[in-house]
Protein backbone atom coordinates (compact mmCIF):
# COMPACT_ATOMS: atom_id res chain seq x y z
CA UNK A 1 0.00 0.00 0.00
CA UNK A 2 1.61 3.25 -0.90
CA UNK A 3 0.44 7.05 -0.05
CA UNK A 4 0.04 8.66 -3.57
CA UNK A 5 -0.08 12.39 -3.99
CA UNK A 6 -2.32 12.87 -7.41
CA UNK A 7 -2.15 16.67 -9.19
CA UNK A 8 -4.49 17.05 -12.24
CA UNK A 9 -3.89 20.42 -14.29
CA UNK A 10 -5.94 22.66 -15.61
CA UNK A 11 -6.35 21.12 -18.87
CA UNK A 12 -7.65 18.14 -17.21
CA UNK A 13 -10.18 19.37 -15.44
CA UNK A 14 -11.33 21.69 -18.01
CA UNK A 15 -15.21 21.12 -17.49
CA UNK A 16 -17.76 18.75 -16.01
CA UNK A 17 -17.32 15.53 -18.33
CA UNK A 18 -13.13 15.71 -17.39
CA UNK A 19 -14.12 16.38 -13.92
CA UNK A 20 -15.93 13.10 -13.91
CA UNK A 21 -13.38 11.14 -15.82
CA UNK A 22 -10.63 12.45 -13.01
CA UNK A 23 -12.88 11.04 -10.17
CA UNK A 24 -13.00 8.31 -11.98
CA UNK A 25 -9.12 7.63 -12.45
CA UNK A 26 -8.39 8.58 -8.62
CA UNK A 27 -11.05 6.15 -7.19
CA UNK A 28 -9.63 3.62 -9.39
CA UNK A 29 -5.53 4.19 -8.07
CA UNK A 30 -7.74 4.10 -4.43
CA UNK A 31 -9.45 0.49 -5.27
CA UNK A 32 -5.98 -0.76 -6.16
CA UNK A 33 -5.58 -0.60 -2.39
CA UNK A 34 -3.50 3.10 -2.27
CA UNK A 35 -4.04 6.23 -0.23
CA UNK A 36 -4.82 8.98 -2.56
CA UNK A 37 -4.11 12.69 -2.07
CA UNK A 38 -5.32 15.14 -4.72
CA UNK A 39 -3.95 18.76 -5.72
CA UNK A 40 -6.11 20.04 -8.35
CA UNK A 41 -5.70 23.21 -10.38
CA UNK A 42 -8.54 25.64 -11.53
CA UNK A 43 -10.64 24.43 -14.08
CA UNK A 44 -9.12 25.27 -18.13
CA UNK A 45 -8.20 29.22 -18.53
CA UNK A 46 -10.26 30.24 -15.66
CA UNK A 47 -6.85 31.68 -13.36
CA UNK A 48 -6.38 33.90 -16.86
CA UNK A 49 -10.09 34.46 -17.13
CA UNK A 50 -10.06 36.15 -13.39
CA UNK A 51 -6.67 38.04 -14.27
CA UNK A 52 -8.76 39.75 -17.53
CA UNK A 53 -11.70 40.38 -15.17
CA UNK A 54 -9.53 42.00 -12.51
CA UNK A 55 -8.01 43.96 -15.43
CA UNK A 56 -10.99 45.32 -16.91
CA UNK A 57 -11.94 46.92 -13.47
CA UNK A 58 -8.76 48.45 -12.31
CA UNK A 59 -5.64 48.35 -14.31
CA UNK A 60 -3.57 48.48 -11.04
CA UNK A 61 -5.32 46.06 -9.07
CA UNK A 62 -3.72 45.91 -5.34
CA UNK A 63 -1.77 42.53 -4.91
CA UNK A 64 -3.84 41.15 -1.91
CA UNK A 65 -6.76 41.29 -3.52
CA UNK A 66 -5.14 39.58 -7.00
CA UNK A 67 -4.75 36.77 -4.58
CA UNK A 68 -7.57 36.61 -2.97
CA UNK A 69 -9.30 36.44 -6.78
CA UNK A 70 -7.13 33.82 -8.00
CA UNK A 71 -7.77 31.74 -5.45
CA UNK A 72 -11.38 31.26 -5.86
CA UNK A 73 -10.62 29.09 -9.12
CA UNK A 74 -8.84 26.38 -7.34
CA UNK A 75 -11.98 26.34 -4.74
CA UNK A 76 -14.08 25.89 -7.69
CA UNK A 77 -12.30 22.57 -9.30
CA UNK A 78 -11.94 21.29 -5.94
CA UNK A 79 -15.41 21.36 -4.55
CA UNK A 80 -16.66 20.08 -8.27
CA UNK A 81 -14.09 17.18 -8.01
CA UNK A 82 -14.95 16.25 -4.71
CA UNK A 83 -19.05 16.11 -5.38
CA UNK A 84 -17.59 13.80 -8.37
CA UNK A 85 -16.15 11.66 -6.34
CA UNK A 86 -19.23 11.79 -3.86
CA UNK A 87 -21.34 10.99 -6.64
CA UNK A 88 -19.34 7.93 -7.55
CA UNK A 89 -19.94 6.88 -4.37
CA UNK A 90 -16.80 7.26 -2.48
CA UNK A 91 -15.78 9.74 0.11
CA UNK A 92 -13.80 12.96 -0.52
CA UNK A 93 -12.78 15.86 1.88
CA UNK A 94 -11.78 19.24 -0.22
CA UNK A 95 -9.46 21.85 1.20
CA UNK A 96 -8.28 25.41 0.76
CA UNK A 97 -4.67 26.03 0.74
CA UNK A 98 -5.22 27.20 3.92
CA UNK A 99 -7.13 24.74 5.63
CA UNK A 100 -4.80 22.23 4.27
CA UNK A 101 -1.70 23.64 5.79
CA UNK A 102 0.06 25.73 3.13
CA UNK A 103 1.81 28.51 5.15
CA UNK A 104 3.03 31.26 2.92
CA UNK A 105 4.96 34.81 3.40
CA UNK A 106 3.46 37.39 2.57
CA UNK A 107 4.99 38.38 -1.37
CA UNK A 108 1.51 37.75 -3.27
CA UNK A 109 1.28 36.64 -6.33
CA UNK A 110 4.28 34.57 -6.07
CA UNK A 111 4.39 33.64 -2.60
CA UNK A 112 7.26 31.24 -0.47
CA UNK A 113 5.95 28.20 0.57
CA UNK A 114 7.62 28.56 4.58
CA UNK A 115 5.54 25.49 6.53
CA UNK A 116 3.06 22.84 5.18
CA UNK A 117 1.11 21.69 8.07
CA UNK A 118 -1.41 19.26 6.64
CA UNK A 119 -3.10 17.96 10.17
CA UNK A 120 -6.60 18.16 8.23
CA UNK A 121 -5.99 15.87 5.16
CA UNK A 122 -4.14 13.64 7.26
CA UNK A 123 -7.11 12.91 9.82
CA UNK A 124 -9.27 12.16 6.41
CA UNK A 125 -6.72 10.02 5.05
CA UNK A 126 -7.25 7.97 8.45
CA UNK A 127 -10.87 8.70 7.79
CA UNK A 128 -10.72 6.60 4.63
CA UNK A 129 -11.89 9.57 2.91
CA UNK A 130 -9.68 11.05 -0.78
CA UNK A 131 -8.40 14.35 0.29
CA UNK A 132 -8.99 16.98 -2.67
CA UNK A 133 -6.45 20.04 -1.95
CA UNK A 134 -6.76 23.53 -3.64
CA UNK A 135 -3.39 23.96 -5.56
CA UNK A 136 -1.78 27.31 -6.10
CA UNK A 137 -2.90 28.58 -2.92
CA UNK A 138 -1.71 29.07 0.84
CA UNK A 139 -2.18 31.73 3.93
CA UNK A 140 0.29 34.55 4.90
CA UNK A 141 0.74 35.29 8.59
CA UNK A 142 -1.59 37.69 8.54
CA UNK A 143 -4.58 35.53 7.49
CA UNK A 144 -4.85 36.43 4.36
CA UNK A 145 -5.08 34.20 0.89
CA UNK A 146 -1.56 34.07 -0.93
CA UNK A 147 -0.56 32.60 -4.43
CA UNK A 148 2.67 31.07 -5.43
CA UNK A 149 2.64 32.08 -8.81
CA UNK A 150 1.54 30.87 -12.42
CA UNK A 151 2.07 26.61 -12.55
CA UNK A 152 2.11 26.81 -8.76
CA UNK A 153 -0.18 24.08 -8.42
CA UNK A 154 3.00 21.85 -9.46
CA UNK A 155 4.45 23.49 -6.54
CA UNK A 156 1.43 22.74 -3.99
CA UNK A 157 1.38 19.39 -5.11
CA UNK A 158 5.61 18.50 -4.55
CA UNK A 159 5.33 20.10 -0.89
CA UNK A 160 2.07 18.62 -0.08
CA UNK A 161 3.89 14.96 -0.96
CA UNK A 162 6.97 15.96 1.29
CA UNK A 163 4.81 16.67 4.51
CA UNK A 164 2.77 13.49 4.21
CA UNK A 165 5.60 11.09 3.51
CA UNK A 166 4.37 10.35 0.24
CA UNK A 167 5.87 7.83 -1.71
CA UNK A 168 4.87 9.63 -4.83
CA UNK A 169 4.06 12.68 -6.49
CA UNK A 170 1.98 12.04 -9.93
CA UNK A 171 1.93 15.18 -11.83
CA UNK A 172 -1.17 14.59 -14.62
CA UNK A 173 -1.30 16.61 -17.32
CA UNK A 174 -2.30 16.71 -21.33
CA UNK A 175 0.70 15.42 -22.76
CA UNK A 176 1.97 11.45 -21.91
CA UNK A 177 5.18 13.40 -20.01
CA UNK A 178 8.27 14.67 -20.07
CA UNK A 179 9.33 15.70 -23.88
CA UNK A 180 12.94 16.01 -25.49
CA UNK A 181 11.32 19.24 -26.39
CA UNK A 182 7.54 20.33 -26.24
CA UNK A 183 5.77 18.09 -28.32
CA UNK A 184 2.72 20.56 -28.98
CA UNK A 185 5.81 22.67 -31.23
CA UNK A 186 8.43 20.08 -32.12
CA UNK A 187 6.13 17.04 -33.46
CA UNK A 188 9.80 14.59 -33.38
CA UNK A 189 9.72 15.19 -30.05
CA UNK A 190 10.10 11.98 -28.05
CA UNK A 191 8.95 10.90 -24.36
CA UNK A 192 11.65 10.55 -22.05
CA UNK A 193 11.68 7.63 -19.66
CA UNK A 194 12.84 9.34 -16.49
CA UNK A 195 15.25 11.94 -15.86
CA UNK A 196 17.14 13.58 -13.40
CA UNK A 197 15.69 16.84 -11.41
CA UNK A 198 19.41 18.75 -12.99
CA UNK A 199 18.28 17.48 -16.35
CA UNK A 200 15.05 19.14 -15.95
CA UNK A 201 16.18 22.50 -14.54
CA UNK A 202 18.80 22.68 -17.49
CA UNK A 203 15.75 21.78 -20.18
CA UNK A 204 13.48 24.34 -18.24
CA UNK A 205 15.94 27.20 -17.81
CA UNK A 206 16.28 26.58 -22.29
CA UNK A 207 12.55 27.30 -22.37
CA UNK A 208 11.02 23.70 -22.40
CA UNK A 209 8.36 23.82 -19.21
CA UNK A 210 6.11 21.18 -18.21
CA UNK A 211 6.58 21.36 -14.31
CA UNK A 212 7.03 24.68 -12.60
CA UNK A 213 10.55 25.70 -11.76
CA UNK A 214 9.98 25.70 -8.25
CA UNK A 215 8.36 22.81 -8.01
CA UNK A 216 11.29 20.78 -9.29
CA UNK A 217 13.71 22.45 -7.27
CA UNK A 218 11.34 21.27 -3.86
CA UNK A 219 11.40 17.81 -5.11
CA UNK A 220 15.12 17.60 -5.70
CA UNK A 221 15.71 19.60 -2.26
CA UNK A 222 13.60 16.85 -0.79
CA UNK A 223 14.41 13.85 -2.89
CA UNK A 224 10.41 13.71 -4.01
CA UNK A 225 9.68 11.69 -7.26
CA UNK A 226 7.44 12.84 -9.81
CA UNK A 227 6.04 11.09 -11.87
CA UNK A 228 4.80 13.08 -14.86
CA UNK A 229 1.99 11.69 -17.00
CA UNK A 230 -1.36 12.13 -18.50
CA UNK A 231 -5.13 12.03 -17.68
CA UNK A 232 -6.42 11.50 -20.95
CA UNK A 233 -4.39 7.82 -21.23
CA UNK A 234 -3.24 5.08 -19.58
CA UNK A 235 0.79 5.20 -21.26
CA UNK A 236 3.62 5.33 -19.43
CA UNK A 237 4.64 8.67 -18.10
CA UNK A 238 8.09 10.13 -17.30
CA UNK A 239 9.79 9.54 -14.06
CA UNK A 240 11.90 12.65 -12.51
CA UNK A 241 14.21 11.30 -9.72
CA UNK A 242 17.51 12.12 -8.22
CA UNK A 243 18.99 8.69 -9.64
CA UNK A 244 17.81 6.13 -11.55
CA UNK A 245 19.05 3.86 -9.32
CA UNK A 246 15.66 4.20 -7.60
CA UNK A 247 13.02 3.41 -10.18
CA UNK A 248 12.37 0.32 -9.08
CA UNK A 249 10.59 2.02 -5.89
CA UNK A 250 7.89 3.82 -7.70
CA UNK A 251 4.25 2.79 -6.99
CA UNK A 252 1.58 2.71 -9.34
CA UNK A 253 3.28 3.01 -12.80
CA UNK A 254 1.18 0.68 -14.47
P1 LIG B 1 -1.31 21.74 -16.82
O1 LIG B 1 -2.57 22.46 -17.20
O2 LIG B 1 -1.56 20.26 -16.70
O3 LIG B 1 -0.59 22.32 -15.64
P2 LIG B 1 0.76 22.89 -18.51
O4 LIG B 1 0.18 23.64 -19.67
O5 LIG B 1 1.29 23.68 -17.37
O6 LIG B 1 -0.34 21.82 -18.07
O7 LIG B 1 1.94 21.93 -18.99
C1 LIG B 1 1.72 20.98 -20.01
C2 LIG B 1 2.22 21.52 -21.32
O8 LIG B 1 3.63 21.71 -21.25
C3 LIG B 1 2.02 20.61 -22.50
O9 LIG B 1 0.75 20.74 -23.09
C4 LIG B 1 3.16 21.00 -23.44
O10 LIG B 1 2.70 21.78 -24.51
C5 LIG B 1 4.10 21.87 -22.57
N1 LIG B 1 5.51 21.49 -22.64
C6 LIG B 1 6.54 22.36 -22.80
N2 LIG B 1 7.71 21.73 -22.85
C7 LIG B 1 7.45 20.40 -22.71
C8 LIG B 1 8.27 19.23 -22.69
N3 LIG B 1 9.59 19.26 -22.78
N4 LIG B 1 7.65 18.03 -22.52
C9 LIG B 1 6.31 17.95 -22.38
N5 LIG B 1 5.48 19.02 -22.42
C10 LIG B 1 6.03 20.25 -22.58
N1 LIG C 1 -4.30 27.95 -11.80
C1 LIG C 1 -2.95 28.43 -11.64
C2 LIG C 1 -2.41 28.94 -12.96
O1 LIG C 1 -3.11 28.93 -13.96
C3 LIG C 1 -2.04 27.43 -11.02
C4 LIG C 1 -1.78 26.19 -11.85
O2 LIG C 1 -2.53 25.88 -12.77
O3 LIG C 1 -0.80 25.50 -11.54
O4 LIG C 1 -1.29 29.41 -13.01
MG1 LIG D 1 1.03 23.68 -15.25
Amino acid sequence: MALIVQKYGGSSVADAESIKRVARRIIETQKKGNDVVVVVSAMGDTTDELIDQALSIDSNPPAREMDMLMTAGERISMSLLAMAIHAQGEKAHSFTGSQAGFMTDTQYGAAHIRAVKPDRVKAAIGNGEIAIVAGFQGVNSRGDATTLGRGGSDTSAVALAVALGADVCEIYTDVDGVFTADPRIVPTAQRIESITYDAILEMAASGSKVLALRCVEYARRFQMPIHVRSSFSKRKGTIVLGTYADLDSIPNRD
